[in-house]
């Protein structure tokens, strides 16, 4: 059901164009995929989304199973036909949320059980359970179960995890029906050998994609990059490889060059939501008063809607007076934002001068940051 090509990779460094074909369409990649945690990337409708150049967006299934319930959008027909969205989909395992939202009341081999953080209620998500759920949504591409400890984490329970990730995965897999593209999560913590074998136990399940979870979770980036670079040598060249929760423009250049294929994270569309852009020299903080008469556009080289119709002044008087549009234009500018550079390292491995458009992008990038207000969170979705 998944079918992915390599087309081409870079001579100077790791990185991949490449093309995934899923039963709802093509993704080129590297791909930056729209978090839509409820089943809508908040604040925009599928229009915007597809419009900012998005081919794929990530779902959420612990929420999707907790409200509406995945039954019923299955009788609705799908998840993509429910959301409007006819394009691929990713769910994730929802196994991030029952350890970073839920109330979490026990974790054995069997599965984690944990508490509703809407009504409280208790639920036990195995992972026969989590596959038959993102069945039952529809998922282009489901997730393995997995233990994601948080960091930092001791060896001792790095390791527990990892072995309860690996047994979950065996079982994700003798649970799903052959045409669900079913991708393992890669654990391990910030330890190397267990990272490297927790990709060679999960190699040898032969699943269509692999993803490194468990990083982007305030480790320094050095050793993020570190791990990436060994754990994209371990895996198969010609299977999808997906970096869990990388946001910053900078981690994804730098996850990219090291030979990743798939991104996600929910900093475009929170981040937007609050008030801070991204932009091609950097982040803006919008509310500043720096901004209260700068007539000019966000981004001068974005042709998003947002930077061809508004000015900063507008953008921040929106911020300011509490309407709905800001959160909306900034998202849909941060969406297009995070588009964009995918597309410009997709092009740029096409021409065969990824590094030389990396280094000036990067240049450009740090040149006129605003410190932010608010610390910027960097967690694939809650
Ligand atoms: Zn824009």
């Amino acid at each position: 059901m998944l079918k992915f090509e390599l087309l081409k990779t870079d001579g100077p460094t790791s990185a991949r164009l490449g093309r995934l074909t899923l039963p709802h369409g093509t993704v080129n990649t590297p791909c930056f995929m729209p978090v839509g945690t409820q089943g809508t990337v908040k604040t925009l409708t599928p229009a915007d989304v597809a419009e900012a150049g998005a081919e794929i967006i990530v779902c959420n299934t612990y929420h999707l199973y907790l409200r509406p319930g995945h039954n019923r959008v299955k009788s609705a027909g799908g998840l993509a036909r429910f959301i409007g969205w006819n394009r691929p989909i990713l769910t994730d395992s929802g196994g991030f949320q029952v350890y970073s939202l839920a109330a979490l009341t026990r974790v054995t081999d069997e599965g984690a059980e944990f508490q509703s953080h809407i009504d409280g209620s208790r639920h036990v998500f195995t992972p026969e359970l989590v596959i038959e759920i993102q069945q039952a949504l529809g998922s282009d591409i489901a997730m393995c179960l997995d233990e994601c400890p948080p960091y930092p984490v001791g060896r001792d329970l790095a390791e527990s995890a990892l072995a309860r990730t690996t047994l979950w995965a065996g079982r994700c897999k003798a649970a799903v029906l052959p045409e669900t593209n079913l991708f393992g999560i890669i654990q391990g913590a910030t330890y190397p050998d267990l990272r490297r074998r927790s990709a060679l136990e999960l190699l040898a399940l032969d699943l269509p994609g692999y993803a490194i979870g468990g990083l982007c979770l305030g480790e320094p980036s050095d050793v993020t990059y570190d791990l990436v670079a060994e754990l994209t040598a371990l895996l198969p060249a010609n299977r999808p490889r997906y970096l869990m929760g990388a946001g910053y423009p900078e981690d994804i250049i730098a996850a990219a060059e090291r030979g990743v294929d798939m991104f996600d994270c929910v900093l475009p569309t929170r981040n937007g939501r609050t008030g801070t852009a991204f932009t091609t020299a950097g982040r803006v903080v919008i509310k500043n008063a720096k901004h209260a008469d700068d007539m000019s556009p966000l981004d001068e080289a974005c042709d998003c809607y947002t930077c061809r119709t508004f000015s900063r002044a507008y953008l921040r008087h929106l911020f300011i007076a509490g309407e709905a549009l800001g959160p909306r234009l900034l998202t849909l500018h941060n969406v297009s934002f995070f588009q964009r550079l995918v597309a410009g390292i997709r092009q740029s491995l096409a021409e065969g001068r990824f590094r030389q458009w990396s280094a000036t992008f990067l240049d450009g990038y740090g040149s006129a940051a605003e410190p932010a207000e608010n610390p910027v969170v960097n967690v694939t979705q809650t």
